[in-house]
C-alpha cells in the first residue's frame, strides 16, 4: 500500500484508534488532516505525530453546520480530499431504562449525524479524485450486546449507512467500515485494571484485545486506492465474536 500524494481527514484523531490511523496514513506518504472537540487537543496530536504533512481541522462533529466547516477545513488544508475517515464516536453504556432523550440526541448526532453529514461535505472532492470513505462502525453495529442499547443502535445505523452510500457513490466513491470489538483505548473505559482486562478479553475466542494499530492497519486496507471491487463491505475486528454468535 502506498498513500504518496493522498490527502485524508481522520475525524477523532486527537487519540485512540484515530491518532493510530493518523499515523498509519502518514507512515505510507499522506498528508492527514487532524480533528477532535478541542483545538487545543489537536494542536497536542499534530506534534505528537511530528508535525509535518498535518492540518488541524478542530471542531465537534455534533451538527451538519460543524460537519461542513470540519471537511472545508480540511480540504482547504490540504488542498483536496481523497479518504474521508469517520472514526469519531462517544459510548454510553447502562440499562436502556436509563438513557435519557438528551443522552440519545447527543450520542446520535456524534456517532450517526457526524458520519452522513461529514459523508455529505465530502461527495464532490471524493467524487473529483475517486476517493473513499471509511466508517469506524463496531461489532456492537453488527449484533446486540449487554447493556448498550443505545451504542448498539448508532452503530446498527453506521452498518447501514455505509451500504447505502455505497450504492448510491459507486462507482465513484467507495464506502466500507471496520467493525472493531474491544479495542485498547480511553473508550474501553477499564484504564489498568487487570480483572477488568481479563474479563473483557474472555468475551471473545481469541481472548484477548485489540491494539488501535491493528484497526488503524485495517483502515488503510479499505482505503487503498489499489482495491479497486470492494464497497459497501463490512470488516469485522473482533476476534471472532460476531462469528461465534
Ligand atoms: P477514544 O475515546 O479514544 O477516541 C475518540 C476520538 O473521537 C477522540 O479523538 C475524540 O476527541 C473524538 N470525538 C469524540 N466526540 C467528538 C465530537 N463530538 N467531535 C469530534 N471528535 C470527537 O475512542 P476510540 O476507541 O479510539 O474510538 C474511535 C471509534 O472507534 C469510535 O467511533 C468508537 O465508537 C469506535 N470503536 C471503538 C471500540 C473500542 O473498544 N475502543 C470498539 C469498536 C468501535
Amino acid at each position: 500500500m502506498t498513500f504518496d500524494g493522498k490527502r485524508v481527514l481522520v475525524t477523532g484523531s486527537t487519540r485512540g484508534i484515530g491518532f493510530a490511523t493518523a499515523r498509519a496514513f502518514l507512515k505510507q506518504g499522506a498528508s492527514v488532516a487532524i480533528n477532535g472537540r478541542k483545538a487545543s487537543d489537536v494542536t497536542a496530536a499534530i506534534s505528537g505525530l511530528g508535525g509535518e504533512n498535518l492540518v488541524a481541522a478542530s471542531g465537534d462533529l455534533g451538527s451538519g453546520a460543524a460537519c461542513r466547516q470540519v471537511v472545508n477545513a480540511a480540504i482547504d488544508g490540504l488542498g483536496g480530499l481523497d479518504v474521508l475517515v469517520n472514526n469519531a464516536g462517544v459510548y454510553v453504556g447502562g440499562p436502556v431504562e436509563d438513557v435519557s432523550d438528551e443522552t440519545y440526541a447527543w450520542l446520535m448526532d456524534i456517532n450517526v449525524k457526524g458520519c452522513f453529514f461529514c459523508s455529505q461535505a465530502a461527495i464532490p472532492e471524493l467524487r473529483r479524485n475517486n476517493g473513499a470513505i471509511v466508517m469506524t462502525a463496531s461489532e456492537s453495529g453488527l449484533s446486540g450486546n449487554h447493556e448498550s442499547a443505545l451504542y448498539c443502535t448508532s452503530k446498527g445505523a453506521v452498518v447501514n449507512m455505509t451500504r447505502a452510500l455505497a450504492h448510491d457513490l459507486a462507482p465513484d466513491i467507495r464506502v466500507n467500515a471496520v467493525c472493531p470489538g474491544a479495542v485498547m483505548t480511553d473508550m474501553l473505559g477499564a484504564g489498568d485494571d487487570a480483572e477488568a482486562l481479563r474479563d473483557i478479553a474472555e468475551f471473545s475466542p481469541m481472548k484477548t484485545i485489540a491494539s488501535p494499530e491493528e484497526i488503524a492497519d485495517a483502515i488503510c486496507f479499505l482505503a487503498d486506492p489499489g482495491q479497486k471491487f470492494m464497497t459497501g463491505a463490512l470488516l469485522a475486528i473482533d476476534g471472532g465474536a460476531t462469528a461465534c454468535r
